[in-house]
């Protein structure tokens, strides 16, 4: 075992973990990096960006928070030179391969008379998933990396490949639009959020600046809180949600009120008390933003985020404009609600469309692998968000 080689793809935080789990087992893993340093997503995101989750919940089992940062929600900076000073406590940086990208991988064996995708199927993925041994078979995976500064290509042999390649990033989801109706029947910009993210903040600043704004989609509350904007700015939703507050309100964490034992029997009430708190912290009621599912569901699935600071300020100001609707399209002069109560026929002009419409992780998994096969056991909606 001592001597198999393992490919991560990612150094993010699952990609170090991957790594470290591997030392610690003996193997020889080497992290496969397009970017040019750990840290994944906490690298560059905009800049208002905090952590979501708290704190103590976001937290290496093995290696704690500075005592410098003591914020509840760290921010994207307090985030990255963690994970960073992670990867170096742990001395993994010298795994590595930096601005190295992978194309694809392909599982490589010498097997006759089984086509190339059933080889693949019996060899590593039915034995993996059917006797626990992920090294059975007597191939190899080939990993095709693409060195990203000198554009140079090369292939890499491995015993097993780690997936790390994160689901919030690279492969954006763009909505579909009916036939002509799409952003190049836009006159003004249409870019996606991660786009806008990989900006520098002054030229983020500047590309917004003086523009009516439309956002679409379900990161818009982060995005819109940056901008001192002329103009009001459109916030484009599908659905109302339980985004809290805050995680502490009364000084221990929300969740303690559903996941404890005591709680199972007055969790009902615990859901109705927290939608009230909710409700008239941010006058939801007022803006037409109630929930139609329970916090209890919400909690339930891991979904509520904590609403931006002030970020009602700004509705009740009237600097933001909620519009529900489900679906929309372009024309020359801007947007077109489709359905729901808002449901357009004169466009919403604007200048800028930002679409905050996440992320196609399934896509990204899929297309890594050169196998049809492989690519088929790939679950994912086309409708995958982040
Ligand atoms: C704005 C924002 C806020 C978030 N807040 C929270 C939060 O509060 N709590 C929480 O739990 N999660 C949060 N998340 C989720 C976040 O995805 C995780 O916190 C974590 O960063 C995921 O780590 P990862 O390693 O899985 O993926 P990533 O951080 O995305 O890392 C993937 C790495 O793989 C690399 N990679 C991808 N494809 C290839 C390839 N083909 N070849 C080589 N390298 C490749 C990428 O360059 C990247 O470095 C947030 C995400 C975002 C975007």
């Amino acid at each position: 075992m001592e001597n198999k080689k393992i490919g991560i793809i990612g150094a993010g935080t699952s990609g170090l973990l991957a790594c470290k789990y591997m030392l610690s087992k003996g193997f020889d893993p080497v992290v496969f990096e397009a970017r040019s340093g750990v840290g994944g997503q906490w690298i560059k995101t905009v800049e208002t960006t905090k952590l979501q989750s708290p704190r103590p919940w976001y937290q290496f089992s093995d290696f704690p928070w500075p005592s410098s940062v003591t914020e509840d929600f760290p921010t994207q900076h307090q985030v990255f030179d963690y994970i960073q000073s992670n990867a170096q406590h742990f001395d993994l940086i010298k795994h590595i391969r930096f601005n190295t990208k992978v194309i694809s991988i392909e599982y490589d064996h010498h097997h006759q008379g089984l086509s190339d995708d059933e080889l693949e199927m019996f060899r590593s993925w039915k034995l993996w998933n059917g006797d626990g041994q992920p090294f059975q078979g007597e191939g190899k995976w080939k990993v095709f990396v693409e060195d990203t500064l000198n554009n140079s290509n090369e292939v890499h042999k491995v015993d097993f490949v780690i997936l790390c390649v994160g689901r919030f990033s690279d492969v954006p989801n763009i909505p579909k639009f009916p036939l002509k109706k799409g952003p190049k029947a836009f006159h003004g910009k249409v870019i996606h959020s991660m786009d806008y993210a990989a900006m520098d903040y002054q030229s983020a600043a500047n590309f917004v600046k003086g523009k009516r704004v439309t956002v679409a989609g379900s990161e818009s509350l982060h995005l819109t809180l940056q901008w001192r904007l002329e103009n009001p700015c459109r916030v484009l939703y599908q659905s109302e949600y339980w985004n809290v507050p805050d995680y502490h309100p009364w000084g221990f964490p929300l969740a303690f009120l559903y996941f404890n034992r005591f709680s199972e029997l007055l969790r009902w009430g615990f859901s109705k008390f927290v939608e009230s708190y909710i409700n008239k912290k941010h006058r939801l009621a007022k803006y037409g933003m109630v929930p139609k599912h329970s916090f209890l569901q919400e909690i339930s699935s891991c979904t509520p985020a904590i609403v931006p600071e002030k970020f009602y300020d700004k509705v009740e100001e009237g600097s933001i404009i909620l519009k529900k609707s489900q679906s929309f399209s372009f024309c020359k002069e801007g947007i077109l609600l489709d359905g729901g109560e808002e449901a357009t026929t004169t466009p919403l002009k604007t200048d800028l469309v930002i679409l905050a419409t996440g992320f196609r992780g399934d896509k990204k998994l899929k297309d890594i692998f050169v196998s049809q096969t492989f690519q088929d056991f790939m679950a994912g909606s086309p409708s995958e968000t982040g």
